[in-house]
């Protein structure tokens, strides 16, 4: 068989699930730019092509030059379809008929058969069937929930490759990261197969096989055609897969990085150290990983000598709620470390985990180049991972502290643990002060809204320093700026802890001024 060059590089597919024609055909258009196929769900569209397909189908189908795969997916595999197994062998050998009598457009129209509807196909007798199926454009689908086992998940495969469908599909949900390696493992075993199959692990705890699945050997994968047009728990936009993670330039040679956490959210790390491999032209990728036991994680994905993710790991960036914990796994620590009791970051050497904390310098470098620490009195609201590092970042340079918090005895521990004082956050605007640091994230977008800080802590203060940057500006800043204190955004010390973690990963300094365009358009 011999197949086009749009086919056979026919990495990234938008999923496209509208449920008019209308907006099937506009989305259709629009996405053909950036991925390189389109799958169009009928099981979505109000009008089904049964009775009439020429009308349904001749549109959409020349919405795109692209490939298209046409889905019809039941409810039972999480989709819109209540349709019984002859309702839909039905209206298959519809879309069939027509499809089949375009010599112009055939070639580049696959169909996307559930695994139960093909078996019937099969089963029935040559006089029931209408015909063969075109296998060189068939996928072979299944789609699962529960919990699977490697056994459930190869003998599931067993089935498929039992047909002589050209691409397999097995898309299982994954109810942790973990589950992912399930999808990695048989990516591997269908390549030594030489099968072509589409491994994809569904929902947040699943995705990166979107984004590493084509690189370990999966035909392709799926993305949302436009943000907020999701098929499929875990999708994200193809211009994300495209632009951001650049899924069709990686593959197993790719230096890995990532960001550990839980929930992981919409971490604004993966702009910053993509865009600065990509600047930089590094075949370098960074991934979002949500980890919920990091025991788990730490002992299948990262510890060298046990770890079963078969990818070329070099750091990752650990946050809330793993920044203490992870210090049980490493097998040295450099000594900002040791002295702030937290690492925020990991990096690979050979056969050891080492760990840093790079909030200590990305916090304390920016405000050392607005205030003179030396001799400064600087006061610290919070108590918690980044009221420390920014505790020993400016200590270190010679500045005096003060520490407040709701919690009385945290904030003594620490200040006993620095040689600081402490004090009550009631007792705040009592105290006089150079410098005030917000270490909480009140003000954080999401969080529930609460002021903090009264305003007489506010005036004729040298400099109101927000570590909170998402929103850029926090309702502390803006307060501040109306009462006439100078402000710092901690989007600085996001971006320099980040460009410190890059240089660790990559020994290679980023360029800063662009990532921090970014960030600021990211947040605008
Ligand atoms: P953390 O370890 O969870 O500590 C949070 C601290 O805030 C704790 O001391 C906590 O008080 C206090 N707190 C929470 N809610 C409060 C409330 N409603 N009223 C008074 N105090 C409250 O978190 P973290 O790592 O220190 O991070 C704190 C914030 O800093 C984050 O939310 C983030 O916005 C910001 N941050 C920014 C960067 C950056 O790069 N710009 C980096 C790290 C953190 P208790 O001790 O009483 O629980």
């Amino acid at each position: 068989m011999c197949y086009s060059a749009e086919v056979m590089s026919m990495k990234l597919i938008a999923s496209v699930a509208e449920p008019t024609l209308e907006q099937a055909l506009a989305l259709m258009t629009s996405v053909s730019e950036v991925a390189d196929g389109v799958e169009l769900r009928l099981d979505a569209l109000g009008r089904h092509p049964v009775e009439d397909p020429t009308s349904v189908l001749a549109p959409l189908v020349g919405a795109t030059a692209k490939p298209i795969i046409l889905t019809y997916r039941p409810r039972e595999e999480g989709g819109y379809a209540a349709a019984s197994l002859s309702e839909r062998l039905r209206l298959w050998s519809k879309v069939m008929a027509w499809v089949e009598q375009r010599g112009e457009v055939r070639a580049r129209l696959f169909y996307d058969l559930e695994m139960d509807l093909v078996e019937a196909f099969l089963h029935a007798s040559p006089l029931e069937r209408s015909g063969v199926l075109p296998w060189e454009r068939v996928i072979l689908s299944h789609h699962r929930y529960d919990a699977a086992q490697w056994e459930d998940v190869l003998a599931l495969y067993e089935r498929l490759r039992a047909v002589p469908a050209r691409f397999l599909k097995l898309a299982l949900f994954a109810h942790d990261l973990g589950d992912s390696l399930l999808i990695f493992r048989l990516l591997e075993r269908a390549r030594q197969e030489g099968r072509e199959l589409v491994g994809i692990a569904m929902g947040r705890a699943g995705l990166l096989t979107r984004i590493l699945g084509v690189a370990y050997g999966s035909a392709f994968t799926y993305g949302a055609a436009a943000t907020g047009r999701e098929t499929a728990p875990g999708q994200i936009p193809v211009s994300e897969l495209r632009a951001l993670y650049r899924i069709a330039e990686l593959g197993r040679q790719t230096v890995v990085a990532g960001v550990i956490g839980y929930p992981i959210g919409h971490s604004l790390s993966p702009l910053v150290h993509n865009t600065g491999f990509r600047l930089l032209g590094l075949d370098f990728v960074y991934v979002p990983l949500e980890v919920a036991t990091l025991d788990r994680f730490m002992r299948d994905f990262v510890r060298p000598e046990t770890r079963q993710m078969p990818w070329r790991l070099r750091g990752l960036s650990v946050t809330i709620p793993h920044k203490l914990a992870v210090l049980n796994f490493l097998d040295e620590v450099g000594p900002m470390v040791r002295r702030v009791g937290a690492a925020n970051t990991i990096v690979v050497e050979g056969e050891r985990l080492v760990g840093y904390n790079t909030d200590v310098v990305g916090g304390t470098e920016p405000l050392a180049e607005r205030v003179a620490l030396e001799g400064a009195r600087v006061a610290i609201v919070g108590a918690g991972g980044a009221a420390r590092a920014l505790a020993y970042g400016v200590r270190e340079r010679g500045a005096r502290v003060l520490l407040f918090g709701r919690r009385l005895e945290r904030v003594r521990e620490l200040a006993e643990a620095i040689g600081a004082k402490a004090g009550a956050l009631t007792e705040l605007a009592a105290h006089s002060f150079d410098v005030l640091i917000h270490a909480t994230p009140v003000g954080m977008s999401g969080y529930p809204e609460q002021e903090l800080i009264p305003e007489e802590a506010l005036r004729h203060r040298p400099l109101v320093y927000d570590l909170v940057y998402n929103p850029l500006e926090t309702p502390l800043l803006r307060r501040a700026k109306q009462m006439g204190c100078p402000v710092l955004s901690g989007v600085e010390m996001f971006l320099r802890q980040a460009a410190e973690q890059f240089r660790l990963w990559t020994g290679l300094h980023p360029p800063l001024d662009a990532l921090r365009e970014r960030v600021y358009t990211a947040l605008s």
